[in-house]
């Protein structure tokens, strides 16, 4: 090689050098800068019925809306948020205490993409969310296991929904979040077979919060399962004195037995995770959308 040769070999190489030591500067800025911004899950009480929000720093998921007489109180509570549109709104079945006030918040907000399963039933509830749709002409999605819904720098896995009329808990959309390294499991209202399918797919279950199938039912929250998800933190939804007898003791002491600590919307009210630089902590507020006794 002649001078002018290596000259130039160097420069070149130098520019190699360069563009990896920038683009190692860039990448740990925008590590550090990612956690500047809210990142926050809020389990909403709603009484017994679910509505689950996730804001990654202002991008928005609603994961049910509970039931229908919530639907204006929860409407007011996402809009004293400060949100006008969400991402994505997913009804994880077809039931009253989850799909009962999607129709307000169809109504009140843009709402980019709409996810249910395929499985619908003729109610009321069920009518009110698609008329609302259609008003406002947006798209009924059906999601597909292990369909991925990107939100930002946030990926949810769906891993399981099924089109089963006679058995709508189990049809539900089952999520799994992935924001960095922190995980969260949304079971809506599967019981123990979907559990069992789900751990012998092999699907990656393990979660640092798992929002607890069902409402705390005796009839999921398997040994078998909890072993596999191996959660930091468990999230019961459930309405103070309900019909069912939710949360089952059961279901709390095996929760209890691995000395999972147990936040529940009945005892805590509304139960926000935020996940910043320093990793997840928990707050617990009384809101005014649980209009149980109202
Ligand atoms: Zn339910």
């Amino acid at each position: 090689m002649n001078k002018i040769g290596k000259i130039a070999f160097t420069i070149i190489g130098l520019f190699i050098l360069l563009f990896f030591i920038v683009d190692y500067i860039n990448d740990n800025t925008l590590k550090y800068n990612d956690y500047n911004g809210n990142v926050e899950v809020y389990f909403i009480d709603v009484g017994e019925a679910e509505s689950i929000l996730i804001n990654n720093k202002g991008s928005y998921m609603l994961i049910d809306g509970g039931n229908n007489k919530d639907g204006k109180v929860l409407v007011k509570y996402l809009k004293s948020l400060g949100i006008n549109r969400f991402n994505y709104v997913i009804g994880t079945h077809a039931h009253e205490d989850h799909i009962g006030g999607l129709d307000y918040v169809i109504k009140e907000f843009d709402v980019e993409k709409f996810y249910m399963p395929v499985t619908a039933v003729p109610t009321l509830s069920y009518e009110d969310v698609v008329k609302a749709l259609n008003k406002k002409n947006i798209k009924y999605n059906v999601p597909y296991e292990g369909e991925i819904l990107n939100m930002d720098d946030m990926k949810f896995e769906v891993l399981s929904v099924k089109d089963n009329k006679d058995d709508l808990n189990n049809s539900s959309i089952v999520l799994k979040m992935t924001y960095k390294d922190y995980k969260f499991l949304f079971m809506a209202d599967v019981e123990s077979p979907i559990e069992e399918e789900l751990l012998s797919s092999g699907v990656d279950v393990e979660a640092d919060v798992l929002k607890v199938a069902h409402h705390g039912t005796r009839y999921a929250s398997t040994d078998k399962f909890l072993s596999a998800v191996n959660p930091k933190y468990a999230v019961i939804m459930c309405g103070k004195d309900n019909d069912y007898g939710h949360p089952h003791k059961q279901a709390l002491n095996r929760l209890k037995n691995r000395h999972i600590p147990i936040y529940r919307t009945d005892l805590d009210g509304t139960i926000i995770f935020k996940i910043n630089k320093d990793g997840i902590t928990v707050d617990t507020v009384k809101t005014n959308t649980n209009v149980e006794d109202k």
